[in-house]
């Protein structure tokens, strides 16, 4: 028997969750990459006076700062009442989604059609990218210095692009025999960037490929070779919208994590008279294991804590970066799986969290016999029952599925690694990783409320 648990909507103020979903969705309409996402949060936190870290000479009660790291990851900190050494209170999240990266050197014609080659990112499904519309975000960096900013496939008139499935008239045969996973195989994920002729000597080869140059060079003053080094990703060209006859849902792209971005940004942005040091960490590379120097695992996060440590104390050892670790707690903002209605059989049903049943709180994630995973304490989960529960938000206790039917990992065995005391917690998705996914606006802001109530309650 599941644990009663209480519909989200019944004790929060449904003005506030349908402004609150409206602000979130312009988020995951404008910041669909790593980099853009940085930018948007670099923008609001720098309206709500937050200031580079290095521009500032001390920093006392109050102050607020910021670090980006090289435009692909971002922290920022509200230095509390408490000296940051008595421990800070931190929220992480993860800025990267599953998508398409073009490859380095993409770009090929076949049958007259010309085509970019990708390489997928994060656990994809990939017969979920086929025949959709896709959009091109990124930038392309060239060799004296300059980078160019790409984004097509967002406007009203912007051209998009599409991954053609074989039709099924045709695919019976090869796709049938196919296992699940590859009924689309990951070559075949090419986008359509092309089919006219370059004009001129019409018995030249790859007329077809050097027309889709001559554009490129023409609109954004690249050649082929610039493309080597690019970041380039290929995004689902869909607008975030509410979703269900009721209205009750969104459905947009890359909600994991955004919707744990978003709301631990807000967190931060709105808090006040804080006794401990608040940290809000956005990181990239999750999608992948946290690997790279814009990840979870990078030491950016340990140069910025001492930052603030130096700039508050006037100097800093490596042992009161520890200290100062070992004093504090933690959330991976992370969204949850939660009960699919049609596949059931994949979870334990007590155990299992419900989209619009409030913030999920998750003991453990991991592999197996809990591989992987880095498990909250009993004591720290009594401590955020107690906060959740003084304030009234809804939450619910979550795990993944069914032990050995699956499993998965969040950025919070990295803060534990620091000495970080850590559990995770968010909002639940229907449809996980998918072009698509679904959250409830009402766990949205209820997980807003969770994370404010983490950064103010003592
Ligand atoms: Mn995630
Ligand atoms: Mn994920």
């Amino acid at each position: 028997m599941r644990m009663e648990r209480k519909w989200a909507h019944e004790s929060l103020n449904m003005e506030e969750v349908e402004k609150f979903a409206r602000d979130y969705m312009d988020f995951l309409n404008n910041a669909k990459t790593e980099r853009e996402a940085v930018k948007y949060i670099i923008e609001l936190a720098e309206k709500h006076g937050f200031r580079e870290i290095n521009s500032v000479e001390r920093l006392s009660c109050g102050d607020r700062v910021y670090c980006v790291l090289k435009g692909k990851a971002a922290i920022l900190a509200v230095i509390g009442e408490e000296e940051p050494k008595k421990g800070m209170r931190i929220i992480g999240a993860h800025i990267d989604a599953p998508r398409l990266d073009i490859k380095p050197i993409p770009l090929y014609e076949d049958g007259g059609i010309a085509l970019f080659k990708t390489h997928y990112y994060g656990g994809v499904k990939k017969y979920q990218w086929v025949n959709i519309p896709l959009a091109i975000h990124g930038v392309v960096a060239l060799r004296d210095g300059r980078t160019v900013e790409v984004v097509i496939g967002e406007k009203e008139d912007d051209p998009v692009f599409v991954i053609p499935d074989i039709l099924p008239h045709l695919g019976k045969k090869k796709q049938e025999s196919r296992k699940g996973t590859e009924v689309v195989t990951a070559e075949e994920l090419c986008i359509v960037v092309g089919n006219s002729p370059v004009s001129g000597n019409k018995d030249a080869k790859d007329r077809v490929k050097k027309r889709v140059l001559e554009v490129l060079k023409e609109k954004y003053g690249i050649t082929e070779e610039d493309l080597i080094s690019a970041d380039l990703e290929v995004v689902p060209a869909v607008k975030a919208k509410e979703s269900g006859i009721d209205g009750s849902l969104i459905a947009g792209y890359g909600q994991d994590d955004r919707a744990c971005v978003y709301t631990a940004l807000r967190a931060i942005l709105n808090i006040q008279d804080i006794k401990y040091t608040c940290v809000a960490i956005f990181v990239d590379r999750e999608e992948i294991g946290s690997q790279g120097i814009s990840s979870a695992q990078s030491k950016f996060i340990d140069l910025f804590i001492a930052k603030v440590l130096e700039k508050y104390y006037g100097s800093v050892r490596e042992a009161d970066l520890l200290e100062t670790y070992f004093n504090s707690r933690a959330i991976s903002a992370d969204v949850s799986s939660v009960l699919h209605p049609l596949h059931k059989d994949l979870h334990d049903d007590a155990n299992a969290a419900m989209l619009g049943k409030g913030v999920v709180l998750v003991k453990y994630t991991g592999k197996g016999g809990k591989f992987g995973s880095s498990e909250a304490r009993a004591e720290y989960m009594a401590w955020i029952r107690k906060i959740l529960d003084k304030r009234e938000i809804p939450w619910q206790s979550g795990l993944l599925g069914k032990v050995d039917v699956g499993g998965g990992g969040t950025i919070a065995i990295f803060f534990a690694e620091r000495g970080i005391e850590v559990v995770d917690m968010g909002p639940g998705v229907l449809g996980m990783h998918s072009p698509y996914e679904l959250t409830s606006k009402a766990d949205i802001y209820a997980t807003y409320l969770s994370y404010k109530a983490f950064y103010e309650e003592e």
